[in-house]
């Protein structure tokens, strides 16, 4: 079977109801970016799809950053002179400061107040903060719940370990025709947070499932990393095999019910530029499409210019420009299962024109074959598409010089790849058309 069949087969609503449930296991765990949160995380990952589990030690050198110390954390809380739980890890892991040094003290709510992080804007909303990279400990609560703390003395716990261990992270590779690579990305340290890291973890994961049985043309290398570090790591330790990298995506913040978008890679006119472009352009709905910045997510990283990989990123909302992004909000209630299945759907949308793309030649550039001849017209669709897979049958004639790809046949034509796609396919059996890469000079063309 083909991508473009896995598509057409593809329910997408039982998909998404699938990956909802799924995410709905992952949701509780405390994620960081190191520690058991991150492996249990991949040992769920791992029964879906197969998965090879890297650990990779503190204090590795990788370029100008370091591996960091371990940090896994089992409890954490906040309780008065009278026992009372005020702040609970237990309710949710967006109470501790991710990344928090352990501290176990009794101090007065004023002694307190510098380690307490809240989000006065939403008052009921927890946020989510971290500290990586300095030692330092913390509490995120609502704004209620801070406003109603009573001075007075309290007991401080975080039963957290910061030690020397591991950096984790996943790597699932799908063999293809070719040893050229398509990565695809997705952050995995970010604790009960649904559309942020989820949402993105989720459509990997059934992407590679959709995947996994096919022998597509380009080998598919899908990470489940920690953020920054994690590319950063991925990145030292594979320098020598980046060339094969054809085009990726990071993928984040694909749940949520705004409209797609996708941020170019730093080149921005790579091939998975215009793939994305075409697709959105093609998919009948409100879409954005934005330059590269060096701020986001791992195409940070990826894009950098020692590594100026074409590598653009693919999220509905992007970070920061939803009220819930990196608060309690972010919850299962923000992911919508038909911008889930959307998103999914579009990922593979993309698969299949990279999969479909390549440069043919016409065999009879001089004048227009006769295509009645041939029986063409009568393989034709119905009479209300009939026109455009002519059309498409015209222009890809048109456009193969061995110089432009059907995608630039698409493009220019404005139809969509598909139908190009299954132009060229029907041109090369009728032996009018032919692999550039085979054949690469027309015959019987004239060359200027
Ligand atoms: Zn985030």
């Amino acid at each position: 079977m083909t991508i473009a069949g896995v598509r057409a087969a593809l329910d997408l609503e039982t998909a998404a109801s699938e990956m909802l449930a799924w995410m709905a296991d992952l949701y509780p765990i405390c994620r960081s970016i190191t520690g058991d949160g991150v492996r249990e995380t991949l040992s769920l990952v791992k029964q879906q799809i197969p998965l090879t589990v890297h650990e990779v030690p503190s204090g590795t050198p990788v370029f100008d950053w370091t591996v960091p110390k371990e940090w896994n954390v089992r409890d954490a809380w906040v309780e008065t002179a009278d026992g009372e739980r005020v702040i609970d890890f237990r309710t949710s892991n967006l109470h501790v400061l991710n990344g928090s040094v352990p501290v176990h003290a009794r101090m007065s709510l004023e002694a307190l107040r510098p380690h307490l992080f809240t989000l006065p804007e939403h008052p009921d909303w927890v946020p989510y903060r971290t500290s990586y990279y300095a030692e330092r400990w913390g509490f995120c609560l609502s704004h209620n719940r801070l406003q109603r703390l009573r001075e007075g003395e309290y007991e401080v716990c975080i039963d957290a370990t910061l030690e020397n261990g591991h950096l984790t992270y996943g790597e699932c590779y799908v063999q293809g025709e070719t040893s050229d690579e398509v990565l695809l990305s997705a952050h995995v340290c970010h604790p009960s947070l649904a559309n942020d890291n989820l949402s993105g973890i989720a459509l990997l994961t059934f992407l590679a499932r959709a995947l996994a049985g096919l022998r597509p043309r380009y080998s598919y290398r899908f990470l489940f990393i920690p953020g920054t570090i994690g590319a950063i790591t991925w990145l030292a330790l594979n320098e020598a095999h980046v060339g094969r990298i054809k085009h990726g995506l990071v993928v984040a913040c694909v749940g949520d019910a705004g409209r797609s978008t996708y941020k170019k890679s730093r080149r921005g006119d790579a091939e998975i530029d215009r793939v994305v472009a075409h697709v959105l352009r093609h998919a009948g709905a409100a879409y954005e499409i934005v330059d590269f910045s060096p701020y986001g997510y791992d195409e940070r990283q990826f894009c950098s210019p020692g590594f100026d990989l074409p590598v653009g990123c693919f999220m509905r909302t992007p970070h920061g420009r939803f009220p819930e992004y990196h608060t309690s909000a972010d919850d299962l209630d923000l992911v919508q299962p038909a911008a889930l299945a959307d998103s999914l759907d579009k990922a593979l949308a993309v698969i299949e024109v990279l999969e479909g793309n390549g440069t043919y030649v016409n065999l009879n550039p001089r004048c227009e074959p006769q295509l009645g001849r041939r029986g063409l017209y009568r393989m034709l669709g119905g009479p209300a598409d009939a026109g455009l897979d002519e059309l498409a049958l015209l222009w890809t004639l048109s456009l193969s010089d061995g110089r432009h790809c059907l995608l630039d046949v698409a493009e220019r034509s404005g139809q969509p790849f598909a139908a190009v796609r299954r132009a060229a396919d029907v041109l090369e059996h009728h032996g009018l058309l032919t692999d550039a890469h085979v054949q690469p000079h027309p015959a019987g063309g004239i060359r200027p």
